[in-house]
């Protein structure tokens, strides 16, 4: 088997050329959105026509949600919003955000000036949220999840997406973390952020891992003056398709 993933944005929290970094997991019982970021709906859109594969908002029901800076949570307000005012009409499953139990706490504090209809809703009218635990994995539309804290400032994480024995890792935001990257090395296909941040991993630091890793790294989260030249490592594009099949490897947990 194999995990498929649409890469929907691949900008830094600053771009104006590109939507913020995100993907949709073609899972086998469904579509998982790996983060929320602004203009989330015209960034499916655009991943849609790209990519051939069908991204509608409203065919999408599960949320992996990696931490809660704008670039990554932003989109959650009119995906809700839609989510909700489509099954006041027609009905259906709420939306469902899996998130690490720090994020969960204080995503309701963001959304709902903006979302509590004058006090009359709450979280639960919009969505079901899941708190991820960093200690087992989670079972979301037929795919194994495991979750890890990242070193970003605020609480946040990172993924690894299997299915089948096919794995995919994503770094979520963080600083350069040899740990983090050792965990996310069990996967197949790792993509990991790069910015110049104190709070980000500049590429610097991953043009100076192993060629083995590096070989098996994608880019993403890339600022507008990022320059490809600067590492051999692959950069991902907005409506590419990553498809993910295993090798051998460790077994998972290790
Ligand atoms: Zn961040």
């Amino acid at each position: 088997m194999t995990v498929r993933a649409v890469i929907v944005g691949v900008g830094s929290a600053l771009s104006e050329r590109h939507f913020g970094s995100c993907a949709v997991i073609l899972a086998p019982q469904g579509k998982i959105l790996v983060d929320c970021p602004d203009s989330v709906l015209h960034a499916l859109r655009c991943a849609s026509k790209l990519s051939g594969h069908s991204l509608a908002a409203l065919g999408i029901h599960d949320i992996l949600l990696t931490h809660l800076h704008g670039d990554h949570a932003n989109g959650l307000e009119a995906f809700g919003w839609k989510h909700w005012l489509h099954r006041k009409g027609s009905g259906g499953e709420r939306l469902r955000i899996h998130a690490l139990p720090a994020v969960a706490a204080r995503l309701w504090e963001r959304l709902a000036p903006s979302m509590d209809q004058g006090g009359s809703a709450s979280l639960a009218d919009y969505f079901d949220v899941r708190r991820l635990s960093t200690t087992a994995p989670a079972s979301i539309c037929g795919a194994t999840v495991l979750t890890r804290e990242t070193d970003h400032g605020i609480p946040s994480c990172g993924f690894r997406i299997r299915v089948g024995e096919a794995e995919l890792g994503w770094s979520g935001d963080t600083r350069f973390d040899p740990n983090h990257i050792d965990w996310l090395a069990h996967a197949d296909v790792v993509v990991h952020e790069t910015t110049e941040s104190p709070v980000h991993t500049p590429i610097e630091c991953l043009n100076a891992l192993a060629p083995a890793i590096r070989r098996k790294m994608r880019l993403i989260h890339m600022e507008d003056a990022f320059d490809p030249a600067a590492t051999d490592i692959a950069c991902l594009a907005e409506g590419m398709v990553l498809e993910v099949a295993d090798t051998a490897r460790s077994p998972i947990g290790a």
